[in-house]
């Protein structure tokens, strides 16, 4: 039995990759230092894998930024703008990434988005009139040579041409199938050349195939490769992860790969699939270790899952690239009773060899983790089961309903019209990080660090209160992040030290982990937000991080459901929200930055395996404050237009959400579909230090004010100011405020 990965996590097990490239963007490092560099990080990468005991190893898995970008880069598809300057190779590519702004030009980055239901980014190809696709870039071939110098015989990976189509931007006009034709032969000369270069195999990525896909897109996908698949001699495996691949399945199985990778972890139906007839004369990549959770993997049920299947034909691998786990588990500091439960990117590795070890007849491997599965991990919270089991109907309602509770606040608060406020955060300057950072250390007393954010609170108060805004906050300067800062203070969490993953370019994140059943174990945001209220009187806006986006940017169980540990999450700060409430905070702000995030990549499942639970998630959060408590939300995008009715299902009193860079579109589809909730579109982008004048902003008020009811509508920015410099935040929230006021006048 043979195993393989997909992918490996390029960023290295310190970062390593992250600040060697930071020190190119600052000019510390030349492009060749560069380069050098990541030929070391890539050795060591490939020499680990292959004395972990994996048979099969990949190559071109590695990217300075973004792999669908390097395809792009590989391909010739660099839009117009960039082409024309003259930059060279790696400015071109870190141009594309991240802009250009210099001697040679100024060009914006191209967009990013969302890789499928992860939190890793890709840059955006664009297609254009004049694009013309060669093969133009070596970096696939130059890294295979390298790991063949160390007598590493890799299997390139490349992302498939369906998925670069399904995921490119055509500017208008483009005409696809030229493009298509010159995606074709592109290929077909890569897996020429590999086999001429003595490649065994090239593995295509086509996570596309894990959607719901139209009879059209399906006979695309088939079209393309009937064409490229041509008496090739170089093996394909097609890879496919993030889910099963259902209808496309039959198509799939009777194309000519001599490899299929499926997900059998994200896939619920892949064993299904496979069970109905796979075909004898391909090879199947089994995804069988989970590429995006850190929990060990049961080898019992996994070999049950494989048990009837040919195992001459089996590769044993991960459901998608390791590249979504951390490195490590090896520089952690938790217990061993804690440790041994993870399997972080490098253990996973032997988790395949010991799973093909323990197929092959060697049940050692067997018996150590049944007894790991058979022990008793943590001490269960009975009295949050029991609360969980005992949830009915009415915990999931606020009452009255909204339109009763919009009268009684209208009088009760008592707002101007177009009522201004912002969503939480005010510029977390370097002092402010610093100080918090040496109140961790401990070099910090409570009092002092206490007088610090007492006097950050007061300072911004005043200004708030100063320039006229009418619903204030209190700042955040004691958050680190809006998740971790809840976590910290729920017990059932915990935090790895260096469990950095990959969430765009050099930028990493760090996702706590859900160990256990969750519970408030004391008042998190209490204090700052009663003592900021006890300055003024004005209101000042409660802040809270939803349950739903909690969960999303945490690695979550295995042991329980999505569902069940949400609703954990839920009552815990749902005691949050009503010991504000007690304590005099009228208003407060439930964050639901990454609502979206784990929405179901087939549409078909939306409601079903996830919406159907995770609003009333929220709901539950809220549903038992007083009428006269104002509950807002806030969403850090305005891609919602496909689930309106569901967002208003949240049934918070004030929506905030991003809006300035979408040109207000979504305000058509929220009055077409009679959104209730009243909305606060960000009047200004909070992504870029630009100030905006007043009358760009009076004028996108009036534009908010043609498509919604001004009873409806509040003005605040995109989102919170924390990543902003004092000046810009100041001059802005200035101009807005002004904006208000002559809007104010003139109505
Ligand atoms: N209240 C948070 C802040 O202002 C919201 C952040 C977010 O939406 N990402 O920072
Ligand atoms: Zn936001």
């Amino acid at each position: 039995m043979r195993t393989t990965i997909i992918g490996f996590p390029r960023i290295g097990e310190n970062r390593e990759l992250k600040f060697a490239t930071e020190k190119y963007f600052s000019g510390e490092l030349s492009s060749e230092e560069l380069e050098d560099f990541a030929k070391d990080l890539r050795q060591k990468h490939w020499q680990l894998i292959k004395e972990s005991g994996i048979d099969e190893i990949p190559s071109n898995d590695f990217s300075f930024y973004d792999t669908t970008l390097d395809t792009t880069c590989l391909l010739n598809i660099v839009p117009q703008e960039v082409a024309k300057l003259n930059l060279t190779d790696t400015e071109r590519y870190f141009a594309l990434a991240r802009g250009y702004q210099g001697q040679k030009g100024d060009i914006k980055a191209r967009p990013m988005k969302k890789w499928f239901n992860t939190n890793y980014h890709y840059i955006v190809p664009k297609f254009e009139k004049e694009t013309n696709i060669f093969v133009s870039g070596d970096k696939l071939f130059k890294e295979y040579y390298e790991a063949k110098a160390l007598g590493i015989d890799t299997r390139p990976v490349l992302i498939g041409p369906f998925t670069l189509l399904q995921l490119s931007e055509f500017e208008p006009g483009t005409d696809r199938k030229k493009i298509t034709d010159q995606l074709i032969t592109a290929y077909g000369e890569i897996l020429d050349k590999l086999k001429d270069l003595g490649a065994e195999w090239i593995q295509l990525d086509e996570p596309s195939l894990v959607k719901d896909l139209t009879t059209e897109e399906l006979a695309e996908f088939k079209a393309i490769y009937e064409r490229l698949l041509t008496d090739q001699e170089i093996k394909v495996l097609l890879q496919t992860y993030f889910g099963d691949i259902r209808d496309a399945y039959e198509t799939v199985i009777n194309l000519p790969f001599a490899g299929i990778g499926l997900d059998f972890v994200e896939g619920r139906k892949t064993a299904e699939l496979v069970a109905q007839g796979f075909p004898k004369d391909k090879i199947l990549f089994a995804g069988v270790v989970n590429g995006k959770n850190i929990w060990r993997n049961h080898y019992q049920q996994t070999i049950e899952t494989l048990k009837d299947f040919d195992q001459k034909k089996l590769i044993l691998t991960t459901s998608c690239s390791l590249l979504h786990v951390p490195f490590t588990t090896e520089n952690e500091v938790f217990p061993d009773e804690i440790k041994q439960h993870f399997a972080f990117a490098k253990e996973k590795l032997t988790e395949l060899v010991d799973l093909a070890t323990i197929l092959a007849g060697n049940r050692e491997a067997l018996k150590d983790n049944q007894a790991l599965f058979a022990k008793t991990r943590f001490t269960e919270n009975q009295a949050v089961q029991k609360k969980i089991r005992e949830l009915t109907e009415q915990d999931y309602t606020r009452k009255p309903a909204f339109q009763e509770r919009e009268a009684i606040q209208k009088q009760a608060f008592d707002f101007p019209v177009l009522p201004t406020t912002t969503i939480g955060s005010f510029p977390q300057t370097r002092e402010v990080k610093l100080t918090r950072a040496k109140y961790k250390r401990q070099e910090l007393s409570q009092e002092a660090y206490d007088q610090f954010i007492a006097q950050q609170i007061n300072e911004w108060l005043n200004w708030q209160e100063k320039i006229g805004l009418d619903v204030l906050v209190h700042g955040e300067f004691e958050r680190n992040d809006m998740v971790e800062y809840f976590g910290q203070n729920l017990s059932g969490y915990l935090f790895s030290k260096n469990g950095w993953v990959q969430s765009y370019g050099t930028r990493g994140v760090k996702p706590p982990i859900i160990w256990g059943d969750v519970a408030r174990e004391k008042p998190i945001t209490v204090k700052w937000s009663t003592y900021a209220q006890e300055q003024t009187d004005k209101i000042v806006k409660g802040m809270l991080t939803g349950p739903v986006t909690i969960l999303n940017w945490s690695f979550p169980r295995e042991d329980i459901s999505l569902k069940d540990s949400t609703l954990q999450i839920a009552l815990a700060i749902q005691e949050e929200v009503l010991d504000l409430e007690k304590n005099g905070i009228r208003v407060i702000q439930i964050d639901e930055a990454a609502l979206r995030e784990k929405l179901p990549l087939r549409k078909t499942d939306w409601y079903s395996e996830y919406l159907d639970w995770s609003i009333p998630a929220f709901r539950l959060v809220h549903s038992k404050v007083q009428p006269t408590t104002q509950v807002h939300t806030h969403m850090c995008y305005s891609e919602f237009t496909d689930i309106i009715p569901a967002i208003d299902q949240m049934d918070a009193d004030v929506i905030s959400f991003e809006a300035s860079r979408s040109n207000l579109a979504i305000l058509d589809e929220l009055k077409a579909q009679n959104f209730r909730t009243a909305v606060g579109p960000g009047v200004y982008d909070i992504h870029s230090p630009r100030v905006p004048s007043v009358n760009e902003i009076k004028e996108t008020i009036s534009k908010i004010l043609a498509k919604v009811p001004l009873e409806k509508v509040w003005i605040n920015p995109d989102c919170g100011l924390k990543t902003r410099g004092i000046p810009e935040t100041k001059a802005s929230l200035t101009n807005m405020t002004e904006a208000v006021k002559q809007v104010r006048k003139d109505l």
